[in-house]
């Protein structure tokens, strides 16, 4: 895994770099740096205004760059070595704070006595974070609308809720039909988008004559078993076939 931190010098099991002091003595911008190719780490301090180490398990001090901070001594811009992992960590050290922001919005309540749980829920809460981010940039570099992260948690609850009936109606998909006929709720819930365009389970049963949901003039007796809609499919001179038309964007 491609990774890249801080670490405190406590934690450097003696990895022999040269003193903050020393470092510090040799100027802004030196710094001190060892590479350990068999396990693939690479650990570096350098010296701005205190000293910072750095590990990471793919970058390390090459190339380095020249930066010019403001120096408070000088009172004027100065030149400084900076190598490319301070550069990385400074482009990405914003990630972990967003991460941990994103995730206090919207914590799930989950208190157990097995520590590990709490590490396996964090988790769970990045992934969908994450997505969330993925999502959002893809639509909004569209110029598209997108949905607040509270709804976007929302939808992927829903969805796998519904995927879950998928699998119980499968298994007895005879006794099924039963509840289902009964069902007489005037408005249906709509399945989000996600279940409807899934392309996953949705078989076509037969249920009580009512109104098409798609072109709402047809009166059908086929529902979409995992929408739980209906959905006509007519031939003859005017013919439509809404059940595909529905689940296809
Ligand atoms: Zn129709
Ligand atoms: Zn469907």
């Amino acid at each position: 895994m491609a990774s890249l931190g801080t670490i405190r010098s406590n934690r450097l099991r003696g990895c022999p770099l040269l003193s903050d002091k020393e470092l510090l003595r040799k100027g802004r911008g030196s710094f001190d740096y060892r590479v350990d190719n068999s396990v693939g780490l690479a650990v570096i301090k350098w010296a701005d205004t205190k000293c910072v180490t750095l590990a990471s398990s793919y970058i390390s001090h090459s190339p380095v760059f020249e930066v010019s901070p403001f120096s408070k001594e000088r009172k004027k811009k100065v030149n400084v070595q900076c190598p490319q992992i301070v550069k990385q960590y400074n482009i990405h050290m914003g990630g972990v704070d967003l991460s941990d922001m994103l995730v206090s919005l919207y914590k799930t309540p989950f208190k157990s006595k097995r520590w590990y749980l709490a590490m396996f829920s964090q988790m769970i809460a990045i992934a969908v974070n994450s997505a969330w981010l993925l999502y959002r940039r893809d639509l909004a570099s569209q110029g598209k609308k997108y949905n607040k992260l509270k709804d976007f948690r929302i939808n992927i609850a829903k969805s796998l809720i519904q995927s879950r009936n998928v699998h119980r109606k499968r298994t007895s998909a005879a006794a099924n039909l039963l509840p289902q006929n009964k069902i007489k709720v005037p408005v249906a819930p709509r399945p989000t988008e996600d279940v409807r365009f899934d392309i996953v389970g949705h078989f076509a049963v037969f249920t009580e004559k009512g109104r098409c949901r798609l072109c709402t003039n047809g009166q059908t007796t086929i529902l979409c078993q995992k929408c739980n809609l209906r959905l006509c499919i007519v031939s003859g001179a005017n013919q439509r076939n809404c059940f595909t038309s529905y689940h296809s964007k």
